[in-house]
């Protein structure tokens, strides 16, 4: 279970950006790994970094304010647009830019945590709304298992690249008239890996990696809605060095339906009543996401007219209930009249004899008046 982001960094939800960075700076400094020892403290301060990389950001707190992370099996968060939660494994970058750079240089053995990867997903209306048990199948690089990820071919073991001594950079001194600057670039002979595959593992031919087709239950959360995606941690691309593997991200895609337009949690339907219905009342049946349900029309209804039919929307993603179905009520005049039908409308007409203001002299004297500016 993830905690809350205000509450991982101890600040209430109208924090301010300066109180979210002190905040952030106290106890990043607290459980940094470098200095801080006790059990669980690097996992703390990743906690720390990824709930300020969210509140710190406007456009990622305004979604989080409005999702959360809320998700179905502890599958992870949810995110409103798109690629905003692109991934969380960047906190060393967020690190460096804000100690002004770290002065402990990246060893490239050390573990680093693997991608993020990203997965767009086609659902039917239905699915989102009902949401699903299902499963995916996506390709992805999995740890080699011929070589256990090292590249090498079983009995052999990468050797330390002589060119760097193993620290996958290169260094080089120059003295200038300032004094002397050491220029450090990635060393070329091992791509920066400080290690040498000799006798390249053949099933992976030396990456260390192999491509496959993994199955993946996921639920599609009840409710979900277009662009809102679901992180399933732990399912991205394998760990480099033993570091912990990145997370997926699947992005749903909604497709419509033939009579039901949904706009968040709500539902908009249109209704086609004719005039006698409109004009005597009626009660008709509708069709909602959750059934039939009877609709009362009350004499005198105007084309154009909205009812609410409560509760009878799409379950809110985040447990704040129902939305509701709207139906919007269109009067269909009708255009094959046999001769009797002509009859009675033309009597019906004489009768009721009142037509609207706007077609009356007085109107046009009124609109003629206003329309000259007097
Ligand atoms: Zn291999
Ligand atoms: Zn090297």
């Amino acid at each position: 279970m993830k905690r809350d982001y205000y509450e991982v960094l101890g600040v209430s939800k109208n924090a301010t950006k300066d109180e979210i960075k002190k905040a952030y700076r106290k106890l990043s400094k607290q459980y940094h790994p470098d200095i801080n020892k006790e059990p669980g403290a690097d996992e703390k301060f990743k906690e720390i970094a990824e709930a300020y990389e969210v509140l710190s950001d406007d456009t990622k707190r305004a979604q989080y304010d409005q999702f959360g992370h809320a998700g179905a099996n502890g599958q992870g968060g949810f995110g409103g647009g798109f690629c905003d939660f692109g991934g969380f494994g960047g906190f060393e970058d967020i690190f460096s830019s804000f100690f002004g750079g770290s002065s402990r240089r990246r060893d490239p053995n050390d573990p680093r945590k693997g991608d993020d990867l990203q997965y767009r997903m086609n659902i039917s209306f239905e699915d989102a709304v009902f949401g699903k048990q299902t499963e995916i199948e996506i390709p992805r690089d999995e740890t080699c298992d011929t070589c256990n990820g090292t590249g090498a071919k079983p009995g052999t073991s990468p050797k330390t690249c002589t060119q760097c001594n193993g620290s996958g950079q290169i260094s080089q001194a120059i003295d200038t008239p300032l004094g002397r600057i050491v220029n450090r670039r990635t060393c070329g002979t091992c791509q920066g890996t400080g290690k040498i595959i000799v006798d390249k593992c053949t099933t992976c031919s030396g990456k260390g990696v192999v491509q496959k087709r993994k199955k993946i239950k996921i639920t599609i959360p009840e409710g979900v809605d277009d662009g809102q995606q679901l992180r399933v941690s732990g399912q991205g691309e394998p760990g480099i060095n033993g570091g912990p593997p990145g997370d997926l991200y699947i992005v749903f895609r909604i497709g419509k339906h033939p009579y039901f337009e949904r706009d968040g949690d709500d539902i908009y339907y249109d209704l086609k009543i004719t005039f006698p219905q409109a004009a005597l009342g009626d009660e008709i049946e509708v069709p909602t996401i959750h059934g039939k349900v009877k609709l009362k029309i009350p004499a005198g209804t105007q084309s154009g007219a909205q009812f609410r039919i409560k509760d009878k929307g799409v379950k809110n993603i985040h447990g704040y209930g129902r939305g509701h179905q709207y139906v919007n009520v269109k009067v269909v005049t009708p255009t094959k009249l046999t001769e009797r039908q002509k009859q009675l409308l033309r009597e019906f007409a004489e009768i009721s004899g009142d037509i609207p203001e706007e077609q009356g002299s007085s109107f046009f004297e009124k609109f003629k008046k206003t329309f000259k500016g007097e």
